[in-house]
């Protein structure tokens, strides 16, 4: 990309004081980039920023807004001039999407519909946006590729994904100013190596690294592991793991891409490599001397077998390529959550 474009893109990331926008902040300001953050800390911590600010060296504009006030949002849009938008600001709780499925409908469409229309405004014509695996639904085969067809959901959360995907794409179709870029992930664990930022769920971790890594820091008694009678090799489900700098990196390179293009383009962000539940907990205990206690429960409902992404497309379009072993995604958990055993609010 032309260098002297890159210097002054500015990129506004919505929700990017949670876990991927912070890694993803990292990665952008040491390419290079500027990074206003906007967020309203409903699941994250003003110290974030902070912690960015400290790895980095680098000053960000940030603000204190919800992404649904269209009045905050075009203040922001007016005092910046925003030359691409990552949309990470959405609610994310698989469970708790399920009993208050309006909430989750609210904001996270209405964070899609409120940016789009702020950048229909100030005249920003890309946004990368955080969507998810969880689109292929239950039907698909894997391993999973952009070009087969969005599946059924098993849940609200993933519908809001499946729904925001369709929202960018038709607002692509008629504008053709307009570039998306829709980045499904698979499992992004892992901190960055400093052990300054990570992941920070707020109350129990719905999500099975930061359960296991607040076991080993004695946060919880011991890890349930739902359902070892899967038709895996082990009994145990299988995902896609993904280091969280390796997905940080991916979006440096959707940037890139976004700002160069126009329409609506998919990219799959895994490694292609699947590990069961099992092995994730014997790598966490190999990688970092540590025991996890654990037993088996019952499955938890919603729950596929074992789904993991084809990312050729990525290579090949954006150029990107993980490096990070599993090895390295337990060892840098670790190094956050024992430098940190409270999260940012142990600060
Ligand atoms: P996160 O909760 O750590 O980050 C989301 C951020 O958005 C939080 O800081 C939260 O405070 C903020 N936010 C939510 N609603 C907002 C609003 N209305 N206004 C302003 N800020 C708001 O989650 P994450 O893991 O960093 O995920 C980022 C995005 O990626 C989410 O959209 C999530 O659905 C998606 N995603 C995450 C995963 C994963 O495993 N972590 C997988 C697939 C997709
Ligand atoms: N998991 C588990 N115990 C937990 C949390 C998760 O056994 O406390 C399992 C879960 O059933 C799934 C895998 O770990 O097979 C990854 O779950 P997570 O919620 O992290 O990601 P998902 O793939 O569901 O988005």
């Amino acid at each position: 990309m032309n260098k002297e474009i890159k210097r002054s893109m500015n990129i506004l990331l919505a929700g990017g004081a949670g876990y991927i926008g912070s890694h993803t902040a990292v990665e952008l300001l040491n390419n290079g980039y500027d990074v206003v953050i906007a967020d309203n800390y409903s699941n994250s911590d003003p110290e974030a920023i902070e912690r960015i600010k400290k790895i980095t060296g680098k000053d960000i504009i940030s603000y204190e807004e919800d992404i649904t006030d269209k009045t905050a949002v075009s203040e922001i849009f007016g005092n910046n001039k925003i030359d691409v938008v990552i949309h990470f600001a959405g609610l994310k709780a698989v469970g708790e999407s399920v009993k208050i499925p309006v909430a989750y409908y609210r904001n996270n469409i209405d964070t899609t519909l409120t940016l789009l229309e702020c950048m229909a405004e100030y005249g920003c014509h890309n946004i990368v946006f955080s969507s998810s695996a969880t689109v292929y639904g239950e039907e698909n085969d894997i391993p999973y590729v952009e070009t087969m067809k969005k599946g059924t959901c098993s849940n609200p959360y993933g519908w809001t994904k499946s729904m925001m995907e369709q929202i960018l794409s038709d607002a692509s179709t008629a504008d053709e100013e307009l570039s998306v870029v829709l980045l499904r992930y698979f499992n992004p664990i892992g901190a960055h190596e400093s052990g300054l930022i990570g992941e920070d769920p707020q109350g129990i971790p719905n999500n099975l690294m930061p359960y296991i890594s607040q076991v080993a820091v004695g946060r919880r008694d011991h890890l349930t592991i739902f359902g070892n009678d899967y038709k895996t090799k082990d009994g145990t489900c299988r995902r896609d793991y993904i280091h969280i700098m390796d997905l940080a990196g991916g979006h440096v390179k959707a940037v890139e891409y976004a700002a160069e293009h126009k329409g609506t383009e998919i990219f799959n962000l895994g490694t292609g490599t699947p590990y069961s539940v099992l092995e994730i907990v014997n790598a966490f205990e190999k990688a970092n001397g540590i025991k996890i206690k654990y037993e088996f429960g019952e499955r938890r409902s919603g729950d596929l077998p074992e789904f993991w992404a084809d990312s050729c497309k990525a290579e090949k379009i954006l150029g990107w390529k993980t490096s990070r072993s599993l090895e390295d995604m337990c060892k840098d958990t670790w190094n956050w959550q024992r430098n940190n055993p409270n999260g940012y609010r142990g600060k």
